[in-house]
């Protein structure tokens, strides 16, 4: 009890002074057996939404058909649903009517996971654990309460929930479980996209994603969700490689730090790899893969609904990742590099180059080489020289080419900026107005046929 803040004590009391029962349940419970701070509060009560909306003065009526409101109160927010029974689910996804019902036990019923349906009354203590949530806590077990047929034929998404539960918490489910999850997986196709990548990306705040993902492998459910992983599953790989494509994208992601986005482009970063497979002279080869794996990753993550701006900088990333570095790499090499990748990307592109090594041989140990550390000082330097890395970083723009050198404005000016950076990126001394103005003319007159 020393976790709940006297805040949600005292929002509690308010709700029972009232008369009304309230408890609190779901994940803030879990968090509190478990010795974690919660996140976030849902309260279950007797009160119906309209008696909540009397008692306090900041409500949302978030879902008032189900029952739930949002209070905020003292700088909390708090979920609070009325004791329901579900009726029949049509849609695989919501029940068709919502019963209110003065029975916390009722309640319990309706949830999907014993560790799910403990009651904690903040007020006293009492804990109500009618399915033996706690138990299957300790062992770190995800149980469907009642039928697991019956309640994932209920609401498919519940089989995805299952799976990010696994790997948030680092459980395993149980077998009748998983069969159910097995048998009952064609009801994912009722569940919209937007709570399949919610369901995907709460799978990434665990210390192992790939958990999640091999319990839907095992289930036959990643079909719904991911097939293109599967594609990898027994496709192996050069020496450095201790896993086929498949295993090496999952744990790729599990030695990713624990952003969603930078670890949604770790998963993706070699999918498009069983593609691209040839056998040259007996050794696999994947050539191009990164932009084959970019172009799946884009479809993949617009098809899961992510925003366009995610996208864009995962795909990025993507087919950026196979950079080789020598120590023979001029600094206009490097400045190009860094040009290309943007410097804001890079250090996002180490951390995907250094979790694919770690993903490659399930270790961290030889995930950064002395390469690495090299090149990686090599661009400091070079972005602290502050040169041009970009045409905007010129000392002339298009105006100033068009004025004083009289290059026409159009397809031609593009080339010729374009010229002007390489030039400037080979030697940056170059970066001056009369120099470019000079080299500008030049390679117009000389070089461009119009
Ligand atoms: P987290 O907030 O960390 O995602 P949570 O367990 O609090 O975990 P919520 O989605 O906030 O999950 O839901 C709160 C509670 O509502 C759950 O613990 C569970 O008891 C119940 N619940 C949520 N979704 C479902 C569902 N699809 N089927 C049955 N019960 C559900
Ligand atoms: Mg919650």
């Amino acid at each position: 009890m020393l976790l709940i803040p006297s805040q949600v004590k005292e929002f509690a009391g308010i709700v029972s002074d009232a008369g009304f029962k309230i408890y609190l349940v779901g994940g803030a419970v879990r968090n509190i057996k478990r010795g974690v701070p919660p996140v976030d509060y849902d309260f279950t009560t007797n009160a119906m939404p309209q008696q909540i909306m009397a008692l306090f003065r900041k409500v949302i009526p978030t879902g008032i058909e189900h029952g739930t409101v949002t209070v905020l109160f003292k700088g909390y927010s708090f979920e609070i649903t009325t004791f329901r029974i579900d009726g029949k689910y049509n849609d695989s996804r919501h029940p068709d009517s919502v019963a209110f019902s003065d029975d916390i036990y009722e309640d319990l019923k309706r949830r999907d996971f014993t560790i799910n349906a403990m009651a904690l009354d903040v007020l006293t203590g009492e804990l109500i654990d009618a399915h033996s949530g706690a138990e299957d806590l300790k062992n770190g077990v995800i149980r469907a309460i009642g039928n697991p047929e019956e309640r994932f034929a209920e609401d498919g998404l519940r089989i995805l929930r299952a799976c990010r539960f696994a790997a948030q918490l680092g459980f395993s489910i149980d077998p009748d479980t998983l069969k159910g999850m097995h048998s009952q997986r064609h009801h994912l196709e009722g569940v919209s996209s937007e709570r399949i990548r919610d369901e995907v990306l709460k799978s990434m705040t665990g210390d192992r994603p790939s958990v999640s993902f091999l319990y839907m492998q095992e289930t036959s459910v990643l079909e719904y969700v991911l097939p293109e992983l599967l594609e990898g599953v027994g496709m192996e790989q050069r020496e450095r490689h201790k896993f086929d494509v498949f295993h090496h994208n999952l744990f790729s992601c599990d030695f990713m730090e624990k952003d969603p986005i930078l670890r949604m482009t770790a998963l993706l970063h070699d999918i498009g790899k069983p593609r691209t497979f040839r056998l040259r002279d007996g050794v696999p080869t994947f050539y191009c893969h990164e932009k084959v794996s970019a172009q799946m990753a884009g479809s993949i993550l617009q098809r899961l609904k992510f925003p366009n701006a995610d996208i864009r900088r995962i795909c990025h990333l993507i087919e950026n990742h196979m950079f080789n570095y020598t120590d023979d790499w001029s600094d206009g090499a490097v400045r190009r590099f860094v040009a290309r990748v943007g410097r804001e990307n890079i250090s996002d592109l180490f951390k995907l180059r250094f979790a694919d090594r770690a993903g490659s041989m399930g270790s961290t140990t030889y995930a950064c080489t002395p390469e690495d550390i090299a090149l990686a000082r090599r661009i400091d330097l070079i972005v602290s020289e502050a040169t041009a890395l970009g045409i905007k970083d010129l000392a002339v723009n298009g105006n100033v080419l068009n004025q004083k050198a009289g290059i026409p404005k159009g397809p031609a000016m593009g080339q010729v900026l374009n010229f002007l950076l390489e030039a400037v990126m080979e030697d940056p001394s170059q970066n001056t107005r009369e120099t470019l103005l000079d080299l500008g003319r030049n390679f117009y007159r000389t070089r461009i046929d119009l």
